[in-house]
């Protein structure tokens, strides 16, 4: 039996352990890819927690920010060859004939596979992608920063999209974690003003939103955010919440502009207010944004390597999985960190 080495969730909550598990055989539509990189992104800390109402199956090797190489291919497989270089993203698979899918809103497909959740991912040597669903990286991308870009790009410039913000209007980014800091970037690229929200205090992430170009950047208290937003620029156009925490959510309501909307992405427990009066007179929208399809990702990785989008990333290796996990708890990580195989 071949083997490859892989960080596994065995128990939720429990640390991840690094095993020596068979490496996967590709059916007839799928391909084998060996990884190069992977990042890793706070989904997969919710996945190792156990965090959500659905949750993954144990064991399961997380990671669905792979950038790896096509070493073996099934039969049936036209659209790619070895030797490609290619991203393991959120989206394994999905059904491809369902009204979702049928209507180029895949991510939201019933009966999807996600790589790191409910099937294996990229935190491991090999993992399987679905052919149908593999898109390739671009030339011009060096792997360890086109990681990033299948969750964490994909999933803000798509959440950026679905804000509805046109050039020149502002947008603000809340939560400049892994996300976030990749979300100024495609902001930026697509002509937005951005105004950058951090945890308070938080000068890691503050000094980051800087180099990433936003325009304004909120460290204050939690509580004046909204406040703060609507003195600074008369309330922003559209607000993509990618922190990791429930109170952001609601006060972002407050940093609205009218008629402006609200995107939640970060997945944190629980549930957000949503003040019946002020929705009315607002006439305020939400809208969730779920990662992004394949032409999403496409678009991603095309705009990253023609506008130069460049995630800010530290190079760790798999078996420093638990640490890096404590650092993302701790807010400690600027920008991502990417495994290096
Ligand atoms: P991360 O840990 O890299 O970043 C989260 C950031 O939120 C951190 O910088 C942290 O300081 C900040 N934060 C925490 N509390 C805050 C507060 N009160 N105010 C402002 N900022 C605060 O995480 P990530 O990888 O960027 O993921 C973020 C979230 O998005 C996670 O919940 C993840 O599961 C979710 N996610 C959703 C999608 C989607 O498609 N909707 C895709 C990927 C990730
Ligand atoms: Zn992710
Ligand atoms: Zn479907």
């Amino acid at each position: 039996m071949a083997t490859m080495k892989a960080a596994v969730v065995t128990e939720f909550k429990k640390p991840l352990q690094i095993q020596d598990v068979e490496i996967p055989k590709p059916k007839a539509h799928e391909v084998l890819v060996k990884m190069i990189t992977s990042g890793v992104c706070h989904t997969d800390l919710h996945a190792a927690h156990g965090d959500w109402p659905v949750k993954p199956p144990l064991p399961i090797i997380p990671g669905h920010e792979g950038v790896g190489e096509v070493v073996e291919m099934g039969d049936e497989v036209t659209n790619l060859k070895l030797g490609d270089v290619v991203g393991v993203p959120w989206l394994h698979t999905a059904c491809g004939h369902c009204e979702f899918c049928r209507t180029a809103r895949e991510t939201i497909c019933h009966d999807q596979e996600n790589s790191g959740y409910s099937v294996n991912g990229s935190f491991a040597e090999y993992a399987i992608m679905d052919a149908a669903y593999t898109i390739t990286v671009p030339k011009e991308l060096d792997p360890i920063y086109a990681a990033p870009l299948f969750c964490a790009g994909v999933t803000t410039y798509k959440a950026l999209k679905v804000s509805g913000v046109k050039p020149g209007q502002w947008v603000s980014i809340v939560g400049i974690g892994g996300l976030g800091h990749v979300a100024i970037q495609y902001a930026k690229a697509m002509g937005m003003r951005v105004v950058a929200v951090t945890a308070p205090n938080d000068k890691l992430s503050s000094d980051l939103a800087h180099e990433m170009g936003a325009d304004l950047v909120y460290s204050g208290p939690g509580e004046k955010m909204g406040e703060w937003i609507q003195n600074e620029i008369g309330g922003a156009h559209g607000a993509v919440i990618t922190a990791v925490a429930k109170q952001p959510f609601n006060e972002a309501l407050k940093s609205l502009k009218r008629g402006g909307r609200l995107v939640p992405v970060a997945l944190p427990q629980g549930s957000m207010e949503l003040p019946i009066f002020d929705t009315v007179l607002n006439a305020t929208e939400v809208v969730g944004s779920i990662v992004g399809t394949r032409q999403d990702l496409y678009e991603t990785l095309d705009i990253a390597a023609k506008a130069g989008i460049k995630p800010n990333v530290t190079v760790k290796k798999l078996d420093e999985i638990n640490e890096i996990f404590d650092d993302m708890l701790a807010g400690q990580i600027k920008g991502r960190v990417v495994l290096q195989f």
